[in-house]
């Protein structure tokens, strides 16, 4: 990081601030991102990690979203195979259900001809077919099964290749563990007040334009700048995960659950354990400390026990959780979360200030596009809107779907190149760990402390590290 002035700076490194960042990058714009935390460490490592197209937006008559996302969940599966896999989703039909079968054959050909037909073709099986690949599934009613594709993926490890791809242009420069306290302005020129939140140092960079991509914390932090005069324009929604092993709920292939309140809960295998999620319910404590409540994981229980009765699952299972919020925009509706659109809204508080919200992980490409397009042509740029499409030039060191315990060489490599400074950095989004438990399950019989502990020395030399942030890493 270089004290200066910035052409642009953006704030917020998850997922969209991350793909605005390369963008301007790729432009050969000058640009800072600031991020208060690691990268991807907020709602962008909290999502169902899935890469789609949104099958139930087209019950919102969302087609437009749902034709953008397709094609850009099948650019995606392109360019980060690493990262990233199509599967298919099973949506198994009984008979009382409110969309039988001919209705779920018309919205997954829908589906396909959304995606220009680049999904794979979806198809539709016999209760009998369904029985013999998901045998713990419940059969009574059971009419078969739509099944149609999408991508499951690494999201926190996109966003990180995202950022390393546009650090590899020299106009690219980028900050973790700094929050941006404050913005001011001094003629026509912003001035962004800093803190290192590792060290307490204070600091300013001054740029011409600025950037906010801060998802749901968009309202909080902007309330606090007057000269914004800033109206909220969030309907924060919160959604919780549960993390299961595969022995205990053993899935192939993804399900899609219809629980008794109309919603949509994906069951997702990824290796050896199944993602159970989503919630959706109004929040309005600390964004940067988001847990699933009793409540949100007796709700996802009880819905795998209804469809899996014979698995008797309980809190015993779950080998780890997690929550983030949706930064939707509000709408002119009954406020229900569920059918709100996901589309994104660009705001202009200001002639050089981009505000950002809304959208989802999978479009996150062309959401900044019309930021991205203006500011370059502010700066005398001709804008291509298609060099995002080149693939990524910084693989990470580890990939998800091919783990293995990581060598002493391969930690020091992640430590060396891809920008952690604090022992969760290394081990939740460098090593995709997210509980010690999930470590037991995958590293069969290399102990955690013991791993770490002999490897800590050589590590101290890259993060803020101690045997206290081992031992209490749960
Ligand atoms: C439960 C759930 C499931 C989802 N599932 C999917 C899915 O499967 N597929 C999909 O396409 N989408 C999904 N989404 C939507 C998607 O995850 C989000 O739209 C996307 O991650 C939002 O990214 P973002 O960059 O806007 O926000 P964030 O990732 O939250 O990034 C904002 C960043 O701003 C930083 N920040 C805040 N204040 C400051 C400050 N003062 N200074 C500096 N930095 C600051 C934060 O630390 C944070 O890293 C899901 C969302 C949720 C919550």
């Amino acid at each position: 990081m270089k004290p200066q002035h910035y052409k642009t700076v953006v704030i917020g490194g998850g997922i969209v601030g991350a793909g605005i960042f390369r963008d301007l990058a790729l432009h050969g714009v000058d640009t800072l991102l600031i991020e208060k935390k690691d990268f991807s460490s907020q709602t962008s490592e909290r999502s169902s990690k899935m890469l789609h197209g949104g099958i139930r937006y087209l019950e919102n008559l969302d087609f437009a979203l749902v034709f953008e996302a397709l094609h850009e969940k099948n650019l995606w599966l392109k360019l980060t195979p690493h990262l990233a896999q199509e599967v298919p989703f099973y949506l198994p039909v009984f008979k009382d259900a409110k969309r039988p079968l001919w209705m779920i054959r018309l919205g997954m050909f829908l589906y396909d001809f959304l995606s220009s037909f680049e999904n794979s073709p979806h198809q539709i099986k016999s209760a009998q077919d369904v029985h013999a690949l998901i045998p713990d599934l419940k059969t009574s009613g059971l009419a078969g099964a739509g099944v149609y594709y999408d991508g499951i993926m690494d999201d926190a490890k996109i966003t990180l290749e995202v950022i390393y791809d546009a650090l590899k242009e020299n106009c690219a420069h980028a900050m973790t563990y700094t929050e941006v306290t404050t913005v001011t302005k001094v003629h026509d020129k912003n001035i962004i007040h800093c803190k290192n939140v590792l060290t307490g140092k204070v600091f300013t960079v001054t740029c011409d334009q600025v950037v906010y991509a801060l998802g749901p914390f968009t309202d909080r932090f902007l309330n606090s700048i007057p000269m914004y005069n800033w109206q909220n324009v969030l309907l924060p929604s919160k959604g919780s995960h549960l993390w299961i092993s595969n022995k205990d709920l053993p899935l192939k292939y993804p399900i899609v659950i219809t629980t008794n309140d109309d919603r949509v809960i994906f069951v997702i295998p990824h290796g050896d354990q199944i993602l159970v999620g989503t919630t959706e319910v109004a929040f309005n404590g600390d964004y940067f400390d988001v847990k699933p409540s009793e409540a949100e994981i007796d709700y996802l229980l009880s819905a795998l026990n209804d469809y899996f009765p014979k698995l008797g699952l309980s809190h015993n299972h779950i080998l780890s959780s997690f929550a983030g919020i949706r930064p939707l925009v509000k709408e002119n509706g009954d406020g229900n979360r569920g059918k709100t659109s996901r589309e994104h809204k660009i705001f202009q508080p200001m002639s050089d200030t981009y505000v950002i919200a809304g959208g989802k992980y999978t479009t996150f490409r062309v959401m900044g596009q019309d930021i991205t397009r203006e500011i370059c042509h502010k700066f005398g740029r001709s804008y291509n809107q298609d060099i995002s499409k080149q693939i990524l030039r910084q693989r990470s060191v580890l990939l998800p779907f091919d783990w293995k315990v990581p060598t002493k060489e391969e930690l020091i490599r992640i430590c060396e190149t891809e920008g952690p400074q604090t022992f969760l950095d290394l081990v939740v989004r460098r090593l995709s760990i997210p509980s010690r438990k999930i470590w037991e399950l995958r590293a069969a019989g290399v102990d955690f402390n013991q791993y770490f502990m002999t490897n800590l020395n050589d590590l101290k030399k890259y993060l803020v590290i101690s045997e206290e942030d081992i031992k209490n890493f749960i």
